[in-house]
């Protein structure tokens, strides 16, 4: 592993714990120390936020990963933050159930990793984001303390909801050890629908009419310069999934269907090959950056269109998330592209982050931007539960 690119610097050490009060003495002895502890999960984000200031010692999480309780009647699960969020689904579905996230990488990306960063895709219209889902956490603080908050049943949130807390914390106020989630049924039937538009505004038009009335669990635009091995080119297209009981799914899908048929535009289904190759996003399999404006769900396609106008050659759209990725692919010159990003966002106040980076690009731009409006909250807290600056220092918005 190159821990210099990803973090910009190799661990004084790496401790593998497999229980919660290993973790506790792990931090309680940074934190005396002045060193810095960073939490590792799967390690599919870590070139994701700012380089940490310091990093003394490397929380490898990956084997506190037991399943703690799944209980299919109450519809929860609680497990340890090590899991892979593979094994977890694994577990649940022989009980027809899932926990609905969809990061790439599900064998390796773990459950501390996913609630650090927030983590969503293109299935959040149809079912949010981690926090949603979230109903329990066990954190160990900066100074080697376990807390707990919320529980194991559904409707457990009285006073502050202190789990959510940590969720998007990316790890700088504290280690996920544990977490209990609510959970779906997983959907009876599925269908997507994979279209190319001749013209922008009809792509736009059609989604912008699906989510308003159709109820979608995931929409996605796209565009993706053709590469040499695709038989179709790849601009202006859409997916529509609809997950849910077998009618309401069939006749959604009709609904949309309808809809292209009577609509002015020229469109066509996408080959199914085709578009499997297409669905998942960036579709080359790691590009060296990625960037993601996002605002208003309003505002998404103007983005959409400003990243297309700007020359971006791999740009994808979640239309009710109101967020566009930029992928840069490894044919082009990744400072410059994102260069060019950068000052599109700060033209139009449109608010960006780099999700990935390597460590030369972290170091010399503002990993997000502009500062939220809670920030001097953010840093206070920050200050409170972590004076020492012992967990992921640097690493957040701010540098917090
Ligand atoms: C290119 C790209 C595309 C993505 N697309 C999607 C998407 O479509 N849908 C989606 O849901 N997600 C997406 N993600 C997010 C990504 O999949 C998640 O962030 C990932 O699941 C993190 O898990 P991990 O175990 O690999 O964490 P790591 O990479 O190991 O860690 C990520 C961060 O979390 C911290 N951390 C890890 N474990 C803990 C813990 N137990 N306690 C506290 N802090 C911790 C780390 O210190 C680090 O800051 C994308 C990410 C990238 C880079």
């Amino acid at each position: 592993m190159d821990y210099a690119a990803l973090l910009g610097a190799e661990p004084g050490e790496a401790v593998q714990p497999t229980t919660v009060e290993e973790i506790t003495a792990v931090i309680a002895r940074a934190d005396a120390e002045g060193k810095s502890v960073i939490p590792w999960g799967g390690g599919t984000a870590q070139d994701y936020g700012y380089l940490p200031r310091r990093c003394d010692i490397l929380l490898d999480l990956s084997r506190l990963s037991r399943i703690i309780a799944h209980e299919p009647g109450d519809m929860t699960v609680t497990v340890e933050a090590g899991a892979t969020l593979a094994q977890v689904q694994q577990t649940l579905a022989q009980h027809g159930q899932f926990l609905p996230l969809d990061p790439p990488d599900a064998d390796k990306a773990t459950i501390g990793g996913i609630l650090a960063t927030n983590a969503f895709g293109p299935s959040r219209p149809g079912y949010g984001t981690a926090r949603d889902w979230l109903i329990g956490l066990k954190v160990v603080d900066a100074k080697g303390r376990v807390v707990k908050g919320g529980g194991k049943v559904v409707k457990n949130v009285t006073g502050y909801d202190l789990p959510k807390l940590h969720v998007g914390a990316l790890g700088t106020l504290g280690v996920i050890v544990e977490a209990t989630f609510k959970l779906a049924p997983l959907p009876e039937a599925s269908e997507t629908l994979s279209y190319q538009f001749a013209a922008p505004a009809d792509s736009t038009g059609f989604l912008s009419s699906v989510h308003a009335t159709l109820s979608p669990t995931r929409m996605i635009l796209l565009d993706a310069a053709a590469t040499p091995e695709q038989a179709v080119s790849a601009e202006n297209i859409v997916f529509v999934t609809f997950e849910g009981q077998r009618e309401v799914v069939g006749s959604a899908a009709a609904r949309a269907r309808d809809r292209l048929d009577a609509g002015s535009s020229a469109s066509a289904p996408l080959p199914p090959e085709f578009a499997s190759g297409l669905t998942d996003f960036p579709t080359d399999a790691s590009p060296p950056v990625m960037l993601r404006l996002s605002g208003c769900a309003s505002g998404v396609y103007e983005r959409h269109e400003g990243m297309r106008q700007s020359g971006c050659k791999s740009v994808r759209s979640l239309p009710s998330a109101g967020v566009t990725d930029v992928a840069v692919r490894a044919d082009e010159d990744a400072e410059s592209v994102t260069a060019r990003v950068i000052q599109w966002a700060k033209e139009h106040e449109t608010p960006i982050a780099l999700l990935k980076a390597p460590a030369s690009l972290r170091r010399n731009n503002e990993v997000w931007w502009p500062l939220p409006p809670g920030f001097a909250l953010m840093r206070r807290m920050k200050e409170t539960l972590d004076p020492n600056g012992t967990l992921n220092p640097g690493r957040f918005i701010g540098k917090l």
